[in-house]
């Protein structure tokens, strides 16, 4: 877990008698925050470079939002400590190939300033994910990343523990993911779940709330009805 100085997001370690009474937004990092789709496809062509990987992009992005390992298992790649060393250094020096999409960043302050509690649950590495998450600011009250304790996604795990970090309550919380993983994970959680059509996969069954661009999440969690803009001297 990272914390970061935002004055803006309160842990409610502070504030024990809040404790599970605010609402919290989990949401994943790929295809959800920032469009990395480029940076995972330079990653791994250098992969099928030195690894002569026989594997295209498109089958690899079939797993994604699953740990590593777990898909390396899952496309028969078997040197996966070195791939995964590969792809890592790979990503490191195209990352400045991701953008957050955009609305993102509103979405998330607006969020903030109406009390949310927010938090990443990512099956990046906390060391990729950082820098990247770093593009949109500072609304984050927990980082759930790969390498952490418990099971990656679509275990229930780092959902779990992203809740004990911001003294959350899985029935006072949503996640927000682009993949089916996701949403199995947040379905074990016991927490409402979200698509993000923007992202890269589908959202499995039942078909879950979609949102089809950021701003439509405000709707969708309640917190449409903010919306402005309002004029000064107006008695809306
Ligand atoms: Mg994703």
């Amino acid at each position: 877990m990272i914390s970061t100085p935002c004055s803006a997001m309160q842990s409610s370690h502070t504030h024990p008698a809040h404790c599970g009474a605010q609402r919290s937004l989990l949401l994943d990092l790929d295809g959800v925050l920032l469009d990395t789709r480029p940076v995972m496809q330079e990653a791994w062509h250098a992969v099928r470079q030195h690894h002569c990987v026989d594997v295209q992009f498109e089958q690899y992005e079939q797993h994604l939002g699953r740990p590593f390992n777990d898909i390396m298992r899952r496309l028969g790649v078997t040197n996966a400590e070195a791939v995964h060393q590969t792809y890592s250094e790979a990503s490191k020096a195209f990352a400045h190939l991701a953008r957050p999409f955009e609305g993102v960043e509103e979405v998330l302050h607006t969020l903030v300033a109406r009390g949310w509690l927010l938090a990443v649950v990512t099956s990046k590495p906390l060391d990729r994910a950082a820098p990247l998450l770093a593009q949109l600011g500072c609304p984050f009250g927990s980082v759930r990343a790969a390498g952490g304790p418990g099971r990656g996604k679509p275990a229930p795990d780092p959902l779990l523990l992203a809740l004990v970090d911001l003294c959350a309550d899985p029935a006072q919380a949503t996640f927000v993911g682009d993949m089916a993983v996701d949403h199995e994970a947040a379905q074990r959680a016991g927490v409402a779940y979200v698509h993000a059509a923007w992202g890269y996969g589908s959202p499995g069954t039942p078909v879950p709330p979609t949102a089809h661009a950021p701003h439509d999440l405000l709707q969708i969690l309640g917190e449409g009805r903010h919306s402005g803009p309002f004029l000064e001297g107006s008695l809306l």
